[in-house]
């Protein structure tokens, strides 16, 4: 594109030097022609002036030779005649306006001279060979030019001859200096009279008369015309420059030149030059301009063009966009509204126009607060783009959604100063919920599988805790209870041996007989543990169990005042189990609660319970036994069924009673659980398998 305009200037560079070449040749030519037409008319008038001066000479001579006198003194050539007749011809002269008048004779000498009075030597000399005289002799009107050398001004000499009937008597001759001419040339101008010899005879300058033309006038070049007519351009001594024209006149053997300046041609020339080359030049800075111009249209168009299909093209997205798009103004009315957003809202097109987008928004919540901030921020300087910012979305049926939206302010599109770019994320807060609900599902499965895991861990440690114990019990059992039986048997030996005797002795041993049976105590409770879990379990009904344990308590109930209270619908409930281990753990639950009701002084109920589970009454069997004591302290709660825990005083308990229980219970398949009563008071709950009629074969096949 670039070089093609540089080519396009030089082409138009060129073809305007060309052009105002042509023009300045073609104003030179015409000028030029002008020049030489005007110098030909010069030529012309002088050349007629000079005839028309030169013959208003040429009567002279032939009215001479007619001159009767003029011819008398030609046949009798006395003095006296010579001198009337040369009077006669000085008159002549004055009224002729000629330099001087001859008449001569055969010979060729002055008979007659107008000037006679100044010039007397005339008459001496003879014109016989001057070609005024031979011309004339022969019998032709003589025409001779003489040119001088000397600076005096060139004469023409006219002459006639003078006959008597036809015989030759001389000749008559006019003398003309040129000076005389040049009076009547004087309208003339810028013209020259060459003679043979080249020198200027006459000239409208006179500073050139008697010149040699080479010494005045340097020869330039010869031109040529258009029309081919060829031209002699000279320069002048003053340096002028000029158009030379001449014109030989035969006759008198000169030549008539006319000189004309050829500076008004060539300030022609030069202006034609100027004017085409300022025209080129206007005409290129007036085509570039056009080009400019038009190159400049074109682009605008192009622009045009491509903004027209840009927008176009955005609106063929906005509207086939799967995003809702909503065009506001300054004041945040809709301009605009895509058919997704449309479907969005559930509104016509036409119909939303020119509604506020604040319309479409439901809630007063924080986010609709900064979105209504935003709107009213629309416009001014202190606008700032929203970006995926959520609030509720409401419908034209009053119905609402959840929807992300972002605002921005848009360049391109005139009518939409604002886009408002609208997305429906009720699927997404959908799935966010679902989301967020198996994850608390799944937090709360974590919860309680750890918890289950701690409850086992801590099993594990109980169940560890247990087997050390029973192996360290075995160990001390077996050790105790052989001198323990020793002990016993020498003690009663001892006693039977001293009896009625030593009764202090006596008292004593009794006190040995008791350390001795709570040795027992704790080497028979220690046992549980020593014992393996038994292989093989048995139908057991905890009633029976519940009552042979009471048979051990009897004394002590009635001592402490205790009310019992046995609560057992279905005396024949069966446990797959083991009868001394159920009794244990009766005899283990009645005791710590008479305990516990021990020195209370206000009423004493312990209640038992034997019945099915509520909640499974053909799988569990649920024993409950309660006291009215202090209950259970919050501190101890999470204690009761380590071994060796007790608050009881040293003496008074091991701390061994639950655990042995608990260990017993998880053996027979059960669970236990401690609580304070609302109405005061701690209860044991134990739960136990029922005794299925699957499970009553299994152990009767045992
Ligand atoms: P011990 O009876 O030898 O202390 P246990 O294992 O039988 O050992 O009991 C542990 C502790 O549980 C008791 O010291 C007592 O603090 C508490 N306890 C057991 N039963 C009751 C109850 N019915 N009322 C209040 N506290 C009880």
């Amino acid at each position: 594109m670039r070089s093609f305009r540089s080519l396009l200037i030089i082409l138009t560079l060129c073809l305007s030097l060309l052009l105002t070449w042509w023009v300045q040749h073609r104003a030179y030519d015409w000028s030029m022609s002008r020049l030489k037409e005007q110098g030909e008319d010069r030529l012309l008038s002088t050349i007629i002036g000079l005839r028309s001066a030169i013959d208003s000479y040429n009567y002279l001579p032939f009215l001479i030779s007619q001159n009767k006198d003029v011819q008398e003194l030609l046949l009798y050539p006395v003095l006296d005649k010579g001198a009337e007749v040369s009077r006669f011809l000085e008159q002549m002269n004055l009224v002729s306006g000629a330099t001087t008048l001859m008449v001569l004779d055969l010979d060729g000498r002055a008979l007659s001279y107008s000037r006679w009075r100044e010039e007397q030597s005339f008459f001496l000399r003879s014109h016989a060979h001057s070609p005024y005289f031979t011309q004339a002799r022969n019998g032709n009107q003589g025409v001779y030019v003489e040119s001088r050398t000397n600076g005096e001004p060139a004469s023409i000499y006219l002459s006639a001859p003078i006959y008597d009937s036809s015989r030759f008597m001389g000749v008559a001759v006019v003398r003309i200096d040129l000076d005389q001419l040049s009076n009547k040339l004087s309208q003339l101008e810028d013209f020259l009279l060459i003679a043979a010899n080249e020198r200027v005879i006459m000239a409208s300058d006179r500073h050139w008369q008697g010149q040699l033309l080479s010494t005045q006038v340097e020869s330039r070049r010869e031109s040529q015309l258009d029309d081919g007519s060829a031209l002699q351009l000279k320069q002048l001594q003053d340096g002028r420059r000029v158009l030379f024209q001449a014109v030989e006149l035969p006759d008198l053997g000169w030549q008539v030149a006319v000189v004309s300046d050829v500076k008004p041609v060539l300030r022609m020339r030069n202006t034609a030059a100027l004017i085409s080359l300022g025209g080129c030049l206007a005409l290129g800075l007036l085509l570039l301009y056009m080009r400019e111009r038009h190159l400049k249209n074109l682009s605008r168009q192009e622009t045009r063009d491509a903004l027209e299909r840009n927008e176009r093209q955005q609106r063929d997205i906005i509207n086939n966009a799967h995003v809702g798009m909503i065009g506001l103004d300054a004041s945040g009315r809709i301009s605009f509204i895509n058919p997704m957003a449309s479907q969005q809202f559930g509104v016509g097109t036409a119909r939303i126009l020119g509604y506020a987008f604040q319309d479409l928004i439901a809630g007063d919540d924080e986010s609709f607060t900064v979105l209504q901030r935003t709107l009213s921020r629309l416009g001014s300087k202190g606008f700032a783009p929203l970006t995926a910012h959520e609030v509720v979305g409401s419908r034209a049926d009053g119905s609402t959604f959840p929807m992300m939206i972002s605002i921005k302010q848009m360049a391109t599109l005139a009518d939409m100063q604002y886009l408002v770019t609208v997305i429906d994320i009720t699927k997404r807060k959908r799935l966010e919920h679902a989301l967020q609900q198996a994850n608390d599902q799944l937090e709360h499965k974590v919860l309680e599988r750890t918890q289950a895991l701690q409850e086992a861990q801590q099993e594990l440690v109980q169940a560890e805790k247990m087997a050390a114990l029973g192996r360290m019990s075995s160990a001390v059992v077996h050790e105790l209870n052989q001198p323990l039986t020793a002990m016993r048997t020498y003690l009663a030996i001892c006693r039977h041996l001293l009896s009625g005797e030593q009764a202090q002795l006596a008292e004593n041993l009794e006190l040995i007989d008791d350390l001795t049976q709570r040795m027992a105590l704790i080497t028979q409770q220690l046992k549980t543990f020593a014992v393996n879990k038994p292989e093989a379990l048995v139908p057991v009904k905890p009633r029976a169990a519940l009552d042979q344990s009471l048979v051990l308590f009897r004394d002590r109930i009635q001592q402490d005042g205790i009310e019992l209270q046995i609560d057992s619908h279905e005396p024949d409930l069966e446990i797959p189990g083991d009868n001394a281990r159920l009794e244990q753990v009766f005899v283990n639950l009645i005791k710590n609660a008479c305990d516990a009701m021990n020195g209370q002084s206000e009423a004493k109920i312990l209640q038992v319970q034997i019945e099915t589970d509520q909640a499974q009454p053909d799988s569990w069997v649920r024993i409950s036994v309660a006291d009215s004591g202090p209950g259970i302290p919050p501190d101890s709660l999470t204690h009761l069924f380590d071994p060796f825990y007790t608050t009881k005083a040293i003496g008074d308990g091991l701390g061994l009673g639950l655990s042995i229980v608990s260990s017993i219970v998880q053996d027979l398949g059960g669970q236990i659980s401690a609580q304070n009563r609302v109405e005061g008071g701690a209860r044991f709950d134990v739960i136990l398998p029922r005794l299925s009629e699957t499970s009553q074969t299994q152990t009767e096949n045992t």
